[in-house]
């Protein structure tokens, strides 16, 4: 029996896949084919985070460990493609940096993909929940954007490797949540980023509070894709 401490009472799922768990689980399915579960693969700018403004080629994975309520991706399959299918079509861009993201890429064993671009010289950027570890991806840039309101737990292995951590705000006790990264104020240590949770009109006001009360720890991440109107 699960501890009471454990349980998660989690929010009204708002999100957008209209059910998360069975995109998932056809996800997985398509996995066990031997081919990667696929959103979409299109050619944008990075929009959140340190990276925000490059150019970059978006690989979106389908299914998630989570049902986040404010989730805006649809993550239920669209393509079921080889390992060189995507490599093929990521490379018909010639863009230097590649993001792999989902729904959450590393539930699945991507290295051979990894490696696939890697060999082609390609730079690598995973943004994921932080519930598993990916030391074999030989990552160039990582973006753990931790989830533990929503049921997720971090996974230590990121405090240590994480190039940016990313807390989407939507309420104070987000901010604590951010405020009690232990990464925080660590010399050379990760970046720290406050995302107001672009549902809720408050959350903007609640980041830049938190940011002035401590100055010097975080930083504030937009969705700037979002503002531009761009995938
Ligand atoms: S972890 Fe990310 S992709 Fe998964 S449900 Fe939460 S917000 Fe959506």
């Amino acid at each position: 029996m699960r501890a009471a401490a454990d349980t998660v009472s989690l929010p009204v799922y708002r999100g957008a896949t209209p059910d998360p768990k069975a995109a998932t689980r056809d996800a997985v399915a398509v996995l066990r084919r031997g081919l990667v579960p696929i959103v979409e693969i299109f050619y944008s700018l990075q929009g959140e985070g340190s990276r925000a403004g490059q150019a970059t080629v978006f690989v979106r994975v389908a299914g998630c460990t989570l049902a986040c309520s404010f989730c805006d991706t649809d993550f239920r399959v669209r393509r079921e493609m080889a390992v060189d299918e995507i490599a093929g079509e990521v490379l018909d861009y010639g863009c230097p940096w590649v993001c792999l993201t989902g729904g959450e890429p590393t539930m699945y064993d991507l290295q051979a993909l990894c490696d696939r671009l890697h060999g082609h010289g390609l730079r690598l950027q995973v943004e994921t929940n932080g519930q598993h570890p990916r030391p074999d991806w030989d990552l160039d840039h990582i973006t753990v954007s931790p989830k533990e309101s929503e049921g997720g737990r971090l996974h230590p292995w990121y405090l240590d490797h994480a190039t940016e951590f990313k807390y989407v705000v939507d309420s104070d006790q987000d901010v604590r949540r951010a405020m009690a990264n232990p990464t925080a104020g660590r010399p050379g240590g990760p970046l720290l980023y406050l995302q107001p949770n672009a549902l809720n009109p408050d959350a903007a006001r609640l980041c830049v509070e938190a940011i002035k009360a401590d100055p010097g720890r975080f930083r504030l991440s937009l969705q700037t894709h979002k503002i531009l109107n761009i995938p």
